[in-house]
């Protein structure tokens, strides 16, 4: 009783792509009459390159979210779609784009600094600023910054008074780190500070220091997240610049745009009159990291693994679902995300207004990072959150009928759960996973996430490998359930 509907599409699938043509190949294995299902001929590596060679191209300027770069993206992802056939998926009037206001928040390039004899004070630029224009005068008082990082000092130096504290302080703060990982550092010496009444920083900063960089690409870059979680304003001084005493500082607001954000949504209609309610949802994420202006040498983060190869996948399984010459039983809705290096914010926005009843969505297969194998799991599929539903053990069951692989990775399956898209539809209920084949290899987040170091046959049998995995999933014969719930 398992498969008996499943069978039927083998038969048809044989029959028709005889008649097209198309070769059927055959696998060794226990069942003579394993056959590959018709459509996954769409899956090949010519179309997976010719996909990704597009999305990971320089052109598209590393797809940041906002950027124009990512609209082209966008455009291309919808009219991919067209192209399959799919109908559009987001929104009451056809439309393949889900649309989102969001706003974007990028710094100002200066404040104004004046002695107290009103003479100017040069200083980098900001590297943190409040909502609104604020305005500080009084004494600069000098710290040991060092010695804040897990909260005030012991008080036992007199001129450390912490109580002493004024509202202006000025000092220095090394790190090792990058990025946000720098900021964070900051946001926690900022966060004592204000609790001890501090309302302004000072920090001292060589040129090509990592506060410089940062505050040259939070001015340059707009961002949509919610903030670098820095409490004061922080203004980068040159430690050579001598202030004797008392200082007026005028420290503008963030700068504001509001932005139209797109996921990108086609729906395969179901071929059931009873299962086409339900739906199996496809998703990578369309965005990456942009480019940076302000690196040496090559400045655009491609984001070719992460996550131009999971777009291809969707691309490309749509493509091929949608050529079975008998329709799923279920809906398939694919779709494409904005926002997700930014905190998951176009998954977010759309389990906040879905154009699919969340409830009829019977699982979530997102695809992050297949390009590039891990050493002995080439052609091998691993998925988060293995033991949290039933979705892997059926999946995997699925594909190894084929030969293919899915199984828990004994360190990423747990860690990156919560750190995809997926994690926004796990958060409503459905049961949703990603699915991944590699590793978070050195590129990773990096300018060299180029697509040519993926290995695009490991790529497409991957590609292979899910449609293959989500078989019962599409004709209705499995549904996965989560666990413990
Ligand atoms: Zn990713």
């Amino acid at each position: 009783m398992h498969r008996p509907s499943f069978a039927t599409a083998i038969t048809l699938a044989v029959t028709i792509a005889f008649h097209i043509g198309v070769a059927v190949t055959r696998v060794h294995g226990e069942d003579p009459a394993l056959v590959l299902p018709a459509g996954i001929e769409q899956i090949t590596e010519e179309r997976v390159t010719g996909t990704i060679a597009f999305l990971a191209s320089d052109e598209l300027g590393g797809r940041g979210t906002g950027t124009p770069e990512f609209e082209i993206a966008a455009a291309y992802v919808a009219a991919r779609f067209r192209g399959a056939g799919l109908e559009g998926g987001g929104g009451a009037d056809g439309t393949f784009f889900h649309e989102t206001i969001a706003t974007q928040t990028r710094l100002p390039a200066a404040g104004k600094l004046t002695a107290s004899d009103g003479a100017p004070i040069a200083h980098w630029g900001l590297l943190a600023v409040g909502d609104e224009l604020q305005s500080f005068d009084g004494p600069i008082q000098s710290i040991a910054l060092e010695t804040w990082r897990d909260g005030p000092p012991p008080n036992t130096d007199p001129k450390d008074n912490v109580l002493a504290l004024g509202p202006i302080v000025r000092g220095s703060l090394t790190t090792e780190a990058k990025g946000s990982r720098a900021m964070s550092q900051l946001a926690r010496v900022a966060n004592h500070l204000q609790a001890e009444g501090v309302k302004l920083l000072l920090l001292d900063a060589e040129p090509g220091s990592e506060w410089v960089r940062q505050s040259e690409l939070l001015r340059s870059r707009p961002r949509v997240t919610a903030g670098s979680g820095i409490p004061i304003p922080v203004v980068l001084m040159a430690p050579a610049t001598k202030i004797s005493d008392s200082i007026s500082a005028e420290v503008p607001g963030l700068l504001r745009e509001e932005r139209a954000m797109r996921n990108v949504i086609g729906i395969l209609r179901g071929g059931d009159a009873d299962k086409a309610s339900e739906a199996i949802v496809f998703s990578a994420h369309l965005d990456h990291l942009g480019s940076n202006p302000n690196l040496e040498g090559d400045k655009i983060y491609n984001g070719a693994d992460d996550d131009a190869s999971g777009v291809t996948a969707v691309l490309t399984l749509a493509d091929a679902f949608a050529a079975m010459p008998q329709k799923p039983a279920r809906s398939l809705i694919f779709m494409t995300f904005w926002g997700e290096e930014s905190g998951l914010l176009g998954s977010k926005e759309y389990v906040e207004r879905p154009t699919w009843p969340l409830d009829k969505i019977v699982a979530n297969v997102n695809i992050e990072m297949i390009g590039r194998p891990e050493g002995g799991a080439r052609g091998k599929i691993w998925m988060t959150g293995w033991r949290e539903s039933d979705l892997g053990g059926i999946m995997r069951e699925s594909a190894s009928r084929w030969g293919t692989e899915i199984f828990e990775h004994p360190k990423f399956s747990s860690m990156l759960y919560r750190a995809s898209d997926n994690w926004s539809f796990v958060q409503r209920g459905v049961v949703a996973h990603s699915f991944s084949a590699g590793s978070l290899h050195g590129d990773y987040h990096q300018p060299d996430d180029e697509w040519d170091r993926l290995e695009i046959p490991h790529m497409t049998r991957v590609i292979r490998g899910l449609m293959l995995g989500s078989l019962p999933l599409i004709d209705g014969t499995a549904t996965p359930k989560q666990k413990n719930k």
